[in-house]
């Protein structure tokens, strides 16, 4: 059976005692095995990371830079042999895999400009003879943490900023699909980046627990669910690191009733049933406001759903695969019934769904529900799956509470024609993303991305701007070069430009 090592020191290596089952989400069964690490082999990567950090710091910007460059024209090389690994892994298609790399290479484009962006600031003439400076300079040795439904994009999120600003980076990826992440890692030493700068360590809790409190790691990147987040926050800043942990969503679209909805129909089967809903940003809630255009996009929504094509991720015909796991899939049909239970009205009902020669797989049909409610479990907590809720919204204030009070505060979207409406809830929804006729407002990646509330905790986004400042320290330099004349100051008083 194919197993997947970590990736030390520029190489596969150390032996692990325990292993994770890979899935194989189309057609079920164990595809390969993963190594899970300890505190031992993590120690081993942060020592490769120790001593390959200074000289990295060391080597100028522009030299750094020249890895980015070329490290992003062997992605795009490799691109359809990454695409199928992440997609035999995940499930989703692979148009979606690609898209999955492409949004991680997108931030690699951006660290190709690290020299411009990390140039400090200069004051000439502070005070007499003064000048004060700043720099950025790395954190030293860095980890990131990564979820199940971006093995492409999210580790370029972290890796991109990290490694270009001059640290070592150790990545955990997820243990149910730790393939893609093994081969970035092997294109960054072909692209020319010395060992130990880019590291892949797998594992489960124990590996994260052992990256949180090793005091060598100055900073930890984290992306997953909302609890596990909040508790790597607490450990890692608990013990004096620089953490960002985003965390679960729970998306909202608003309908306001001047909306294209045909627009609206076509953005949202992709929203809410593409990646099988495994998506932070999918929208899984529809909120339309008024009676009448619920009915209207009801009516539009339902032979859209229907006509959803799910298949194997190499179907090319196919909207979306299979959900990661067997697991997986029985916890968001827990979710169906739950949201019937609570009273959901189930419109369309995507359980018990087969796909033929591949009966095995962990496919769940496209799932819609009406009159859900904010009372209910089942809106309340983030399902990841192919299920859209729509929550009946009397007016523009109902609808803009809606997402407002939610505990999740990642992206959220309005469909209207009406500038005004936009802007407004634009200026006033408590939620860090927001798409004005743009259904999955993931931001480019030169701005940031980050959601609110429980979506995440630590106060600095990924990517942009954000992920330098995260992944560097600020050192401000106040200097004087006295011309051999006595000042005449007294040391005993604090200085002040009074
Ligand atoms: P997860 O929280 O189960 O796992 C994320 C990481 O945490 C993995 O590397 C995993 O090994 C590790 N982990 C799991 N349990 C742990 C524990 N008890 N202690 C310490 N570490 C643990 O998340 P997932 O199922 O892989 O990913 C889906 C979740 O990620 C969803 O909630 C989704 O909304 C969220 N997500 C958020 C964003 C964002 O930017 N806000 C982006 C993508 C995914």
């Amino acid at each position: 059976m194919r197993q997947i090592d970590h990736f030390i020191s520029g190489g596969a290596g150390a032996s692990a005692s325990r292993f994770g089952d890979i899935m194989d989400p189309n057609n079920g069964g164990v595809q390969a095995r993963v190594a899970l690490g300890d505190a031992a082999v993590l120690e081993r990567a942060v020592q490769a990371a120790l001593a390959a950090q200074p000289a990295w710091a060391m080597t100028n910007p522009q030299r750094r830079a020249r890895v980015m460059f070329e490290f992003k024209r062997l992605v795009e090389a490799n691109m359809d042999d990454l695409a199928h690994m992440l997609s035999s892994e995940h499930g989703k298609v692979i148009a979606d895999s690609k898209g999955d790399i492409q949004r991680g290479l997108e931030v690699i484009e951006f660290c190709c400009g690290i020299p411009h962006v990390m140039k400090g600031e200069y004051s000439q003439g502070a005070g007499p003879g003064i000048d004060v400076y700043s720099m950025r300079q790395p954190i030293g040795v860095g980890a990131g943490i990564t979820p199940f439904n971006f093995p492409g994009m999210i580790p370029l999120w972290m890796c991109g900023p990290a490694i270009a600003t001059g640290n070592a980076f150790i990545i955990k990826p997820s243990e149910r699909d730790p393939s893609v992440p093994v081969r970035l890692a092997e294109l960054f030493i072909e692209a020319g980046l010395p060992e130990g700068i880019c590291q892949v360590v797998h594992g489960d809790k124990e590996m994260v627990d052992a990256i949180l409190d090793h005091p060598a790691i100055g900073a930890v990147s984290f992306v997953g669910s909302s609890d596990i987040a909040h508790y790597v926050y607490n450990r890692g800043v608990a013990n004096g690191k620089r953490v960002q942990a985003m965390g679960g969503a729970k998306n909202h679209g608003i309908v306001m009733p001047d909306a294209d909805l045909d627009q609206v129909v076509n953005d949202l089967a992709g929203a809410a049933f593409g990646s099988a809903g495994e998506r932070c940003m999918a929208l899984p809630v529809v909120v339309p406001v008024g009676d009448d255009t619920a009915e209207r996009l009801k009516a539009k929504l339902i032979p859209a759903i229907q006509a959803l094509r799910v298949g194997i991720s190499t179907d090319a015909e196919a909207h979306y695969g299979p959900v990661v796991t067997e697991q997986h899939k029985a916890k968001v049909e827990g979710w169906i019934q739950t949201c019937v239970d609570e009273g959901g009205e189930l419109i369309v009902d995507g359980r018990g769904f087969k796909l033929q020669g591949h009966e095995e797989g962990y496919f769940i049909g496209p799932t819609l529900f009406d009159h859900v409610t904010t009372d209910m479990e089942s809106y309340k907590e983030e399902i990841f799956g192919p299920v859209l809720q729509i929550v009946r919204a009397a007016n523009f204030e109902e609808a803009l509470a809606l997402p407002s009070k939610h505990q999740y505060g990642n992206g959220v979207a309005i469909f209207t024609r009406n500038g005004h409406a936009a802007r407004e809830f634009a200026a006033r929804v408590n939620v860090g993303m927001v798409g004005i006729n743009v259904p999955i407002p993931v931001p480019v990646a030169y701005h940031s991305f980050g959601g609110w509330k429980r979506s995440a905790f630590g106060d600095t986004n990924q990517h942009g701007m954000e992920g330098v400042k995260f992944w560097t320290k600020v050192k401000t330099i106040t200097q004087r070069w006295p011309d051999g004349s006595p000042d005449g100051g007294n040391a005993f008083v604090i200085p002040t430009m009074g």
